[in-house]
């Protein structure tokens, strides 16, 4: 049947990935709208009871609640689990509710973690405070040494966790060496993928169990709504959150999906203007201020490995000033195009100092320990034209006297 072409595998494994971003996913209601239907009901109406009991007892494909499926929010996870090379992929209500789902819904106390020291403050949160109050211990390492993943491996560990690029040190992981420790010891590997996305990396091509998104970033990719997603493999996606998250709910709005399902079909397109304008003004940078934390320059000292791993280096960067936190912070209240502004992602350019905002809540010791200096800004570079943003930049840093 036409309307569900979408979701045929027979039909949609033929596509390539651009393909997959525009119509991965569309199923067609009796109207044939073009765009993807959004269907904002909590719950479902049945035309006799043995069906609603059919679909209930799993005998009979169909909606029952929202909480457990809606049709605009599985066009989404359909269209992600394409993208991504995944077998199955269920969208969450936030990018942190995928962190925390995908870590709760297969670890039990007694287990142990192994996470990347570099990582979003909130997931440093889980790692840090959370996991521990219910057993599950964990170790914090440099991700981008190979050893310490190996001597960090307990004979309890039962996850790796980690991001490349990491936020918002851009620190890079070896995805294949990393992966495959973990596949030989039996361990899962959890990816958030929010910096890269489909389009410029694919973690379970390089061995990687599990991937999962903050969708409020490069997915919507312009400032619009949270969102989240988990693929894997369907046994994990099935066994593992599924029962996790039916029964907890941290689901995704049906307009939320609706949004992101209009992001996707345009990622593609954002995510290599905005690596480009990226290197633009990256070249730019470098010279002018200290010290340059950009995967896709030469000077970074994992670029190699970067440029192996991702199709093209991304839209944020991050780079460190001699004055601390007074010289960051006059050079963002110096930017007129560029807003100060802790999101990324977005088409828009935005610049945070994240001492004082995505990574206050860590602390100083382990800012100090992950490398996020006083001096740090972080750069998310939009669609605007690159030289407009280089002219605000070079004003700004002309005020602050460098
Ligand atoms: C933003 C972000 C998150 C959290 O996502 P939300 O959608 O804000 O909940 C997690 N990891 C990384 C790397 C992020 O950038």
């Amino acid at each position: 049947m036409k309307r569900r072409d979408g979701q045929n595998p027979e039909i949609t494994r033929h596509w390539r990935p651009a393909t997959q971003a525009v119509r991965g996913g569309t199923v067609r209601t009796e109207w044939g709208e073009t765009s993807e239907a959004l269907i904002l009901s909590s719950g479902y109406t049945y035309d006799d009871a043995e069906t609603v009991a059919a679909r209930f007892a799993g005998e009979a494909e169909g909606m029952t609640y929202s909480r457990l499926q809606n049709p605009t929010v599985e066009m989404l996870e359909h269209r992600i689990a394409l993208m991504e090379g995944a077998e199955a992929c269920r969208a969450q209500a936030t990018g942190m509710a995928a962190m925390t789902a995908a870590l709760l819904c297969q670890l039990d106390t007694g287990n142990h973690v192994v996470a990347a020291r570099a990582a979003f403050g909130s997931c440093r949160w889980l790692t840090d405070s959370l996991l521990p109050r219910w057993g599950i211990t964990t170790t914090t390492i440099d991700s981008r040494d190979n050893a310490a993943w190996e001597a960090a491996i307990q004979p309890n560990t039962k996850v790796f966790f980690f991001e490349t690029p990491a936020n918002p040190t851009m620190d890079i992981v070896d995805m294949g060496f990393v992966c495959g420790l973990a596949k030989a010891h039996g361990i899962t590997t959890v990816v958030d993928n929010a910096f890269a996305t489909s389009v410029l990396q694919r973690p379970l091509d390089f061995g990687a169990d599990v991937v999962a998104y903050s969708a409020t970033k490069m997915m919507d990719g312009q400032g619009r709504v949270l969102a989240g997603a988990v693929a894997g493999s369907a046994e994990f996606i099935n066994e593992k959150l599924l029962p996790f998250q039916r029964n907890t709910g941290p689901n995704l709005s049906p307009f939320n999906a609706w949004v992101v399902l209009k992001g996707l079909e345009t990622l593609d397109l954002r995510a290599m203007r905005q690596s480009e304008n990226s290197m633009k003004v990256g070249k730019f940078l470098e010279g002018r201020v200290p010290v340059m934390l950009h995967p896709g320059l030469p000077s970074h000292p994992q670029h190699n490995l970067a440029a192996a791993q991702m199709k093209a280096c991304g839209p944020i960067f991050s780079f460190v000033l001699d004055g601390g936190r007074r010289q960051a912070m006059d050079l963002l209240n110096a930017l007129e195009l560029v807003d100060i502004s802790n999101n990324i992602g977005d088409s828009r350019s935005l610049a945070t100092h994240p001492a004082s905002t995505t990574h206050h809540s860590v602390g100083p010791e382990a800012r100090d320990i992950m490398g996020v200096g006083e001096g740090m800004i972080r750069i998310n570079i939009g669609l605007e034209d690159p030289l407009d943003v280089i002219d605000d930049l070079d004003r700004a840093l002309t005020k602050v006297g460098l």
